[in-house]
Parts: C-alpha cells; structure tokens; sequence
C-alpha cells in the first residue's frame, strides 16, 4: 500500500455550492485539495483547486481511485439527494481506511412554513399529491426527476424549471425555463405568477440557493409538495456546514 502523505490531499467530492466553498476555502489554507464533479452539467461552476470530472466506476474504481491518489480526507460533499455516490463514498473510504465526512446542507423542516406544505416519499406520490392541489404545476425537482412527470402530465400546463435542457422531448404543453440560481423571492413570485402556477413541487434540498421560492409560494398562496430526503447511512461523520467542514479537515486549526 503506497504512503499517506504527511501533507493532507483531500477529495471533496462535489457538485454542489458547499463543496465550491469548500474546495476555496481549503485551497486557501494551502491544502492539495480535488473535487470530484459526475460530469451531468455541461458547463458546470468550476471549484478551486484540481478538478476532475466522470463517475469513479462504482465502489470499486472509487478504491482505486484512492489508492492511487493518495487521498487523506474524503468529504462526500454531495447533493442530498445523491444517495448512490453518498453510498458508494462511504463504503470505499471504509474499505481503504481513509476517514470520511458528510457534509450536507440542513434540510427546509424548520422552515416557518414547513408545516402547511404535503411531504411525501418520492415523485410518483408528489405527482400524485401535486394532481390534486392544483392544474398548473411548477416543476423543480431536476432533470433526473422528469420521467416521472412527463407521461402523465403530457396535457398539463407545467412550468419545469432545469439547469441544462432536458435531451429527451418535453410535452409540448410543458414551459421550460433554463436557469441555476441563486434566486430571489421577487424574481420567483414574478416566475410563479407569470405563469399562473397553483402548486409547486420541490425536493427537500435545503440551503439558501433554491429557497426563495418557498417564500414566493408563501406570498402567492400556492400549495408546495415536497419530497423527503433519502435516508442518510448510519455512523457517518456529519457537518450541516462548510465552516464545520473545514474545521475536521484541519482538525480544529
Ligand atoms: P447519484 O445518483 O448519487 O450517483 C450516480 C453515479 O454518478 C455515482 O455512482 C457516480 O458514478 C456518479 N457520481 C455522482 N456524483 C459524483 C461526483 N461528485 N463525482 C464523481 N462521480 C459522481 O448522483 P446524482 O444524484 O446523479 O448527482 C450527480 C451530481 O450532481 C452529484 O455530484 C451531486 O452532488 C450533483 N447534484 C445532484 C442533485 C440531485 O438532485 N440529485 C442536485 C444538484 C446537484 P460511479 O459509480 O461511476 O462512481
């Protein structure tokens, strides 16, 4: 088994603004810092540091992967809803011996008005959910999430909003809106009620970047169905943000 450098060389592996913060604010105190990005976005924000783009190849070319790299610290910085590479980060650093850390935006329970929104366990039951709070869904749970709303929602008056354009064909009925945040309450209301949206479907993917919206559907009226998060694994290491983050990689320095 090759040496562990003294000097820490930490794989963030990415693709959201936590691990973009993260990756700068490591790369600032001097640190070898790589993230990893799948590769889904054309033209993806890039974080400081190495970069590398693609799927490891499973548990396993993760392994190797950080056998190879020499790879101290792995912070599974990922999307919340990212639940396979979440999996396969934590079962390859356990393999290899090489310590681990989640680190994962807190979700929106806590928000003021978590508690009038319908939560449900997946997107056949927010379609579901959605169907019978209003005619003119706004979509916002990504692009991975649109066959479970394309087909039954062909004749529907849906507003879907994606970072990059869908490859298949979208419902001709359906209004595309290409953007990927940050947004603000003012430009979502105008959004919404341009539109003239009466339901609103999200993942619960917490954080500030995607939250305005929840306000906008606050100020309009509009019924929000959320999807739960996935459930996170046991045992793992967790920070619900980038200070706490940086401060197991430094170990508290
Ligand atoms: P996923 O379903 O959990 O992962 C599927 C496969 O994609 C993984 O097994 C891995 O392939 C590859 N992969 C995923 N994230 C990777 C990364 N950061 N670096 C290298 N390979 C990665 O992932 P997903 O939900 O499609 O999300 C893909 C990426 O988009 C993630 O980086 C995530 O942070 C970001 N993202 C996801 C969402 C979302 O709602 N899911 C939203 C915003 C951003 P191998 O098995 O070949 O290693």
């Amino acid at each position: 088994m090759p040496q562990r450098p003294a000097r820490p060389r930490v794989l963030v592996v990415g693709g959201t603004a936590e691990a973009r913060d993260l990756a700068a604010r490591l790369v600032a105190l001097g640190l070898d810092v790589t993230s990893s990005l799948a590769g889904r976005v054309s033209r993806p924000r890039l974080p400081a540091g190495r970069v590398r783009v693609g799927g490891f190849g499973g548990v396993d070319g993760l392994r190797a992967a950080l056998r190879d790299e020499g790879w101290t610290h792995v912070v599974d910085a990922t999307h919340p809803f990212a639940a396979t590479m979440t999996a396969h980060a934590l079962a390859a650093a356990g393999a290899e011996g090489v310590p681990l850390l989640r680190l994962a935006r807190p979700g929106w329970s806590d928000h003021p008005d978590a508690g009038s929104w319908t939560w449900v366990d997946g997107h056949d039951a927010a379609r579901d959910a959605a169907t019978g709070l209003g005619e003119r869904p706004a979509l916002t749970t990504g692009r991975q999430t649109l066959p479970h709303y394309r087909g039954p929602w062909a004749d529907r008056a849906v507003l879907v909003r994606l970072v990059e354009p869908d490859p298949e064909p979208l419902p001709t009925a359906w209004t595309v809106v290409l953007d990927r945040g940050p947004y603000d309450v003012a430009g979502e209301t105008g959004l919404l009620r341009r539109h003239r949206a009466d339901v609103l479907l999200t993942k619960d993917s917490g954080g500030a970047y995607t939250a305005a919206k929840l306000d906008a559907c606050r100020a309009l009226g509009v019924p929000v169905v959320v999807v739960r998060r996935p459930a996170v694994p046991d045992g793992v290491a967790t920070v619900d943000d980038v200070d706490g983050a940086v401060r197991w990689v430094t170990g508290g320095a």
